[in-house]
């Protein structure tokens, strides 16, 4: 009888670990394919209805932050999409949060320091073969875009002959690789410009104040009455001020100069001095949180979002610390940059809508 219950025992334990092991296979499968149905190969921008739409796929700066890509604003308007600026790892935030990068008219470039173009080889690529491009993008930026441009198109030459090679130029078709730089050079005085006027698309670059890299540029971008102004990397500009003016959302770049002397000051400290000198020398030409907050105010627009946080913000304990006197100085809607943030203003109204990619 004891024998006989322990086999009873064995086999029922035999059949739970079957069950286990078949039934948590085909939760995953049934996981799976659930997630292959809502995902792969929709448009996952037809949700969001006609208006402009930013999509934030770096809210991050130079420094290693695990959260939070490079430097990198995406926009949508209408049927036409854009990128402002393709920092470090934001291409592949971008994609995850479902950007129609076959509606990718052009990329925009702020300036030319590396976190601002770490990206941009993987940008021109997916443009290419995730857009299915047939003629090179043209990247708007100040004067060097063209060197800039060159340099990845000539550092991607020999994977686009892969590409081409095994998929077969009908589905990677040879004259969609790569850019075309447009040079946007403002003449002596000139503030600000239209650059691109296309189907009620219209975009303005600003002159900023990020020297000693001049040119740098902001942009506006406006459509069917909404509009957003990204400010690049600048001190406090007047410029941005002027030509942000009546903006629905202004994302400004935001640095807590306090946190980043506390860095350069422990730098120090441990004998890492020219590491120490670094965050000496970055904090003259990047906003402090309270300069966003004044220049939003200034502008009038109804929502700030931060971005270009310096330094890296790994936990949300740390926004009060970092926002210092921001919330007090603007009286709108004031927005921690997040990656996978996408702002929403839908065409014909006021409304701002906030969500997130994931
Ligand atoms: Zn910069
Ligand atoms: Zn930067």
């Amino acid at each position: 009888m004891k024998r006989a219950f322990k086999y009873i025992l064995g086999a029922v334990l035999v059949l739970a670990g079957m069950t286990m092991l078949f039934g948590r296979e085909f939760i995953a499968r049934r996981a799976f394919e659930s997630a292959l149905d809502r995902n792969v190969g929709v448009d996952q921008s037809a949700k969001l209805g006609d208006g402009l739409h930013a999509y934030v796929c770096g809210s991050g700066s130079p420094m290693p932050d695990e959260t939070r890509a490079g430097p990198c604003i995406a926009v949508l308007a209408g049927n036409q999409a854009f990128i402002f600026d393709s920092g470090s790892g934001s291409v592949r935030k971008l994609m995850r949060m479902g950007f129609p990068i076959q509606k990718l008219q052009a990329e925009f470039l702020t300036h030319l320091h590396s976190d601002h173009i770490d990206g941009l080889g993987e940008a021109l690529l997916q443009a290419w073969v995730g857009g299915h491009r047939n003629t090179p993008l043209p990247v708007y930026g100040p004067p060097g875009t063209d060197k800039v441009v060159a340099g990845f198109n000539e550092a991607y030459a020999v994977d686009s002959g892969y590409r081409v090679a095994h998929h077969g130029p009908k589905v990677v078709q040879p004259s969609g690789f790569g850019g075309t730089a447009q040079i946007i050079a403002l003449a002596e005085g000139v503030n600000s410009q239209v650059v691109y006027d296309k189907d009620g698309v219209r975009i303005t670059v600003i002159l900023v104040d990020h020297g000693p890299i001049k040119p740098a540029y902001g942009y506006r971008i406006d459509y069917k009455g909404r509009s957003i102004a990204i400010s690049g990397d600048t001190v406090y500009s007047a410029n941005f001020v002027a030509a942000a003016k009546g903006a629905d959302v202004m994302f400004h770049e935001a640095m807590n100069k306090d946190m980043v002397a506390a860095l350069g000051a422990k730098l120090a400290e441990r004998g890492q001095t020219n590491n120490a000198q670094i965050m000496h020398d970055i904090q003259n030409y990047h906003s402090s949180t309270e300069d966003a907050a004044r220049a939003a105010k200034e502008a009038g627009v109804s929502t700030l979002v931060l971005y270009h946080l310096v330094p890296p913000l790994p936990s949300k304990l740390i926004e009060p610390m970092f926002l210092r006197n921001a919330p007090w100085l603007f009286s709108g809607t004031l927005l921690v940059g997040k990656d996978g943030m996408i702002v929403s203003l839908p065409a014909g109204g006021k409304a701002v809508k906030v969500s997130s990619a994931w």
